[in-house]
Order: structure tokens, then sequence, then C-alpha cells
């Protein structure tokens, strides 16, 4: 394997912390980001209160202080990234409460300059570039998807039925079986298929009613990010930061043909942006914001149970408990790599949300 780099000691799962900066305007007196060590280190503490118990120590494979660029971050990113080519099945998501840099990580704080670009734009390009120019005797066919999860409901975010469809109905997470097209390479069915590191195990869960959009330049996936961008924000708008409260989900699927042996390999690449992992007050939530809070609650829990079960090399992995690791399931897990971006605000006043998130991922990691 050419880009299978990643040599993973735990499950294949990783975890890197991210500490956003502070921004203007914000009060820089107090920060709680108090040592970022250069092997993965970081200590936490509230500046305003003392003792030595205030202080707690995390270990991750890796920190990205508050300075850290888009371009560095993805350094780190990237082999996992390429081993999609080989075939197999990536997730990477970030976690973390609203405003802690979540869609900064993975998509970028918008779309006008390239040095801006997030994970997801980087992932792109890298795979075209690398698909086009090193592996000559390997043809790779680029699809990608994109949903959100609210409320448990499974929508397209690329749908082309019209601004006014652009929520038509909850789609169904399916299991779809291969289906061979001989001698035609694009095959609809195929391209839905996930789960696959090789043609012998050609099953898995998907969504086969979110639109597939065939991918051959970065010009074709700023489009359709923007598409999905805006799709996102006007439900936003409409329905109070509701970006927020949903996971947003990009897959990209892979299909490359070697025309040397006229073997097939398929990898999934799963990119999330997780809805905020902030605890609602409960004396304060009523109505559908409740609703909305229970059902972040309980598709985070379920995420991180799974994550939890696979670094025991638990023999029950609860995927069914919630939309999201169902969608999942084929990137996580098995021969999977998964990534997880735990995002931090460094502001004094986020300090008990950020204990929680850091609790959630050592629990995983
Ligand atoms: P989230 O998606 O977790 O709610 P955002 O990604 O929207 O958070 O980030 C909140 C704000 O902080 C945005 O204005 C974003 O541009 C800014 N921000 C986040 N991370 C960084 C960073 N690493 N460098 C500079 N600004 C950042
Ligand atoms: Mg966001």
């Amino acid at each position: 394997k050419l880009y299978n780099e990643v040599q993973d000691l735990k499950g294949n799962i990783r975890v890197y912390c991210r500490i956003r900066p502070f921004l203007p305007g914000q009060n820089q007196t107090h920060t709680t980001i108090e040592f970022v060590g250069d092997d993965g280190e970081l200590v936490v503490s509230n500046p305003l209160k003392q003792g030595k118990e205030n202080r707690k120590l995390f270990k991750f494979n890796k920190v990205f202080g508050q300075a850290t660029s888009q371009e560095e971050v993805f350094k780190d990113t990237q082999p996992l990234i390429r081993s999609v080519l080989d075939g197999y099945n990536v997730c990477i998501f970030a976690y973390g409460q609203t405003g802690s840099g979540k869609t900064y990580t993975m998509s970028g704080p918008g779309l006008s300059s390239k040095s801006d670009w997030g994970v997801n734009y980087r992932a792109l390009h890298d795979l075209f570039h690398i698909s086009q120019t090193r592996r000559s005797s390997i043809v790779y066919e680029v699809g990608v998807q994109m949903v959100e999860i609210y409320n448990e409901q499974v929508r397209d975010l690329l749908s082309s039925n019209g601004p006014q469809k652009r929520y038509p109905f909850p789609l169904s997470i399916v299991y779809c079986q291969t289906h061979y097209n001989n001698g035609s390479l694009y095959c609809f069915l195929d391209l839905h298929t996930l789960g696959i590191w090789n043609t012998t195990q050609p099953n898995g869960l998907a969504v086969p009613d979110a639109s597939m959009h065939s991918v051959n330049s970065m010009a074709d996936v700023l489009e359709l990010m923007n598409t999905g961008l805006m799709n996102r924000a006007t439900s936003a708008t409409a329905l109070n930061e509701r970006s927020s409260r949903s996971h947003s989900v990009l897959s990209v699927h892979v299909r490359g043909t070697d025309l040397k042996t006229n073997t097939l390999l398929r990898g999934c690449l799963h990119l999330v942006d997780l809805a905020g992992s902030e605890r609602v007050d409960r004396s304060e939530a009523t109505g559908d914001r409740l609703k909305e809070a229970q059902h972040i609650n309980k598709s985070l829990s379920a995420l991180g149970d799974v994550i939890f079960a696979l670094s025991q090399k638990s023999s029950h992995v609860p995927y069914r408990n919630s939309k999201l690791t169902q969608l999942l399931q084929s990137s996580l897990g098995g021969q999977a790599k998964t990534l997880m971006f735990v995002q931090l605000n460094p502001d004094v006043a986020s300090y008990s949300e950020t204990v929680s998130t850091l609790k959630f991922a050592e629990r995983v990691s």
C-alpha cells in the first residue's frame, strides 16, 4: 500500500486537539489553556480559581495551539486522507461546543482564500492531485454526497430539486448491495455502496437517495459546497442557528479501476462537522429547543459509545443507537481509520464546557 503511512496504535482511532485563538474583541486576560506540549500534552485550568487540583492534564495524539495554521493541521491529516486511495474508509470529525472552531477546522472561515481552506477542501484537492498525477495505471472517480442530520432525520444538502424543495423527505439509511454494471465505469448503486476496502466485501449502510455528484475538479467541489452551505445557512436563519444543532456529513466516495489488473478498489471519506456539544440547561429549554438538545445529546453520546467500544476492542459496538453512528458505521471500526478533532475555546467563560469536551475525548482516546 503506497499511502498507508499511518501507523495506528489504538484501534485506528486518533484524537487531535485544536485550540482556537481569541477573537478580536474577546477579553484575553484569562485563558484556560495553561500548557501545550509538543507530544500532545495539554494542561487546562480555571484562572479564576486557586489550587493545584484545579489543573487538569490531558494527552492526545497531537495538540494544535492557537497559532496553528490550516496548512499545518492538514499536514498531519493528509496521510489518513490519502489512504482512501488505497481503498480504506476514513472518518474525520470535529467535536466541541458551538464557537470552538469545528466549522473552521473542517471547512474554514470562508471560501475566499485558499490559505483559509479547512480539511475538507484540502482533502478533495489532495485526492484529485494525487489520483491524477501519481497513479497512472489506476483511474479514479470521485462522487460526493452531503447530508445533514437534524433531529434524527437525514436530509440532502445537495438536492437539485430547487429551492422550495431544499428539504424534501427525510432520507433512509439502508443496507445497500453492490450492483455491478459490467463495462460501465460509473454505476449509481455501486458508488453508493459503503463499507468496502476490497471487492469481496461489497455491502454496507448507505443513503442511496441523497444525491450523488460526480466531481472532477476543485471548481466542481467549490460549487457543490456553496450549495451545501447555502442550504444549511437558509435553515439556520429560519430555525435559529440550526446549523449548530445539526450534524453535517460530507461523504467522498472514491472508486479506482486498475487498468493493468482490471480490479476495482473503493474507499470512502466522511468529513463530519458535528452539532455543538454544549449542555442545554434543562430548566430553560422547552419545546423545539429541548427536543433538539435531546437528539444532539443522544447522537453525540451514541458516537462516544461507539468509539469507546472500538477503543476497548469490544465485541459489541452499538452502532444502531443513532442515525449518525449508522451513517458512519462503515468508516468507524474494522479496518477504517478515524480521526477526531477536539475543538476548544480558550475563554474562561467556556471552562466547564471545555472540561466536558475534554472528558468526552479522554473516554475515547
Ligand atoms: P463552531 O463551528 O464550532 O461553532 P466556528 O468554526 O464557527 O465554530 O468558529 C467560531 C469563530 O471562531 C468563527 O468566527 C471562526 O472564524 C473563528 N475561529 C475558529 N477557529 C479559528 C482559528 N483556528 N483561527 C482563527 N479564527 C478561528
Ligand atoms: Mg459550526
